[in-house]
């Protein structure tokens, strides 16, 4: 149902932690992404004192983000005081994040580390931006009426949404999928709903996620590269998300990789997206197999059934997003890229060919670079979009970066 205004209910934002300084970023982001730890393991961590580490903690804790945990049972014979772990208090607040795409509205509601508490996903009726506008309203309304300690405890609202998008005005420049231009959905959403509202590059919020929660978890650079319809990508860079002066950094879905290649929908040829993006590889399927594959799961069905031709589209794809990564790869030298995207669900008929040419094109020492495979469910998109809410939440204007650890095994 909608209520005309479209106002959402939530009190007042809650006040953010008090981290004081760098200091305190420090120490926060190093037990939010990596705790519990003692107090210990925090001064060995980020460096400090222990002294410092204390010190950093008692406004954290004394405005509940910092709880200490029940020290864990050595036994009887250990000698001397046991550590105490200290934790973040993962429901001191809470988080909305919306991912837009082209025909569906996927949000969460997360808690402060970012684990997904509540999901609703609604389907987008049109591209007209009030629509739009109403309906992102109606469903962080939906999502917040879920539970009293959501609209009590609420931190702020992260959309985000695929093309050239600046957070720093909140305005959607170009989402060629929606057809807007110059849309300032920040000031629109936060006029409809009466929330804090912050907006990102929906490849840039999934980096986020991945920077704090994910598998970017202690790199100092990595990059994001997502294989779908689009193919995006997404730099992490000595400690911070890298939008260059146009805020278009890292757009490797048109880097050219065929000087005569087909024409892409940006007006150039031989994009990466222009062959790699999933709708690149169907009408290329479509038109050499007479129109029998008309959808992707058929195109995929000929190339694993044994069809040649067809399984020759996806090496053909392989080999330019190989070209991409190793591209990436030699630019910015990172430790890992992470590759996503709903385009994975084909990944087995790409990956002996990314990994070859990639092998083959990255210069030197960039070849070391591990490329991890990790499937990210639309319902990961938006939790990227909380991320977004939750960094500037405890970092307002800023991204420090948090402590070195590696990040836990990865589930492939
Ligand atoms: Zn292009």
């Amino acid at each position: 149902m909608r209520h005309p205004g479209h106002s959402v209910v939530a009190g007042p934002p809650v006040v953010g932690p008090p981290i004081g300084g760098p200091t305190g970023a420090l120490v926060f982001t190093t037990v939010l992404t990596g705790g519990p730890l003692s107090r210990a393991d925090v001064a060995e961590l980020t460096g400090l004192s222990a002294a410092a580490v204390t010190k950093a903690m008692r406004p954290l804790a004394d405005a509940g983000y910092l709880v200490e945990e029940e020290p864990a049972d050595h036994g009887s014979r250990r000698v001397g005081r046991p550590a105490t772990p200290v934790r973040v208090c993962a429901e001191r607040c809470y988080f909305v994040g919306i991912k837009v795409t082209g025909d569906e509205l996927i949000g969460v509601v997360t808690d402060l580390q970012a684990t997904i508490c509540a999901v609703v996903h609604r389907p987008l009726p049109s591209h007209d931006v009030d629509e739009v506008v109403a309906a992102l309203a109606e469903l962080a309304g939906e999502l917040l009426g879920e539970s009293r300690d959501y609209r009590r405890r609420f931190g702020g609202l992260g959309v985000s949404v695929g093309g050239d998008v600046d957070p720093e005005t909140g305005t959607v420049r170009y989402a060629p999928f929606l057809g807007w231009r110059q849309v300032p959905l920040v000031r629109l959403l936060g006029v409809a709903t009466g929330l804090h509202v912050l907006l990102e590059n929906d490849v840039r919020a999934l980096t986020v996620a991945e920077q704090w929660f994910g598998a970017g978890l202690g790199s100092r650079t990595f990059a994001v590269v997502t294989v779908g319809v689009g193919i995006g990508c997404a730099l992490f860079v000595n400690g911070a998300v890298v939008a260059g002066a146009h805020g278009v950094a890292g757009e490797i879905g048109h880097f050219p990789v065929d000087a005569y290649g087909p024409l892409c929908h940006c007006g150039n040829r031989g994009c990466v997206e222009a062959i790699a993006g999933s709708s690149a590889i169907l009408a290329k399927v479509t038109a050499i197999t007479d129109g029998r594959a008309s959808d992707m799961d058929a195109a995929i069905a000929l190339a694993r059934g044994g069809s040649p031709e067809v399984r020759a589209v996806f090496t053909v794809a392989g080999h330019a997003i190989g070209m991409a990564l190793a591209a990436v790869a030699n630019f910015i030298g990172p430790e890992l890229v992470v590759i996503s995207g709903d385009g994975l669900e084909a990944y087995d008929l790409f990956e002996d060919q990314i990994r070859t040419t990639f092998a083959e094109q990255a210069f030197g020492a960039a070849g070391e670079c591990d490329l991890i495979i990790r499937p990210h469910t639309f319902d990961d998109w938006a939790r990227g979009a909380a991320a977004v809410a939750i960094q500037r939440f405890i970092e307002p204007g800023t991204t420090a970066p948090a402590a070195r650890f590696r990040a836990p095994p990865l589930s492939v």
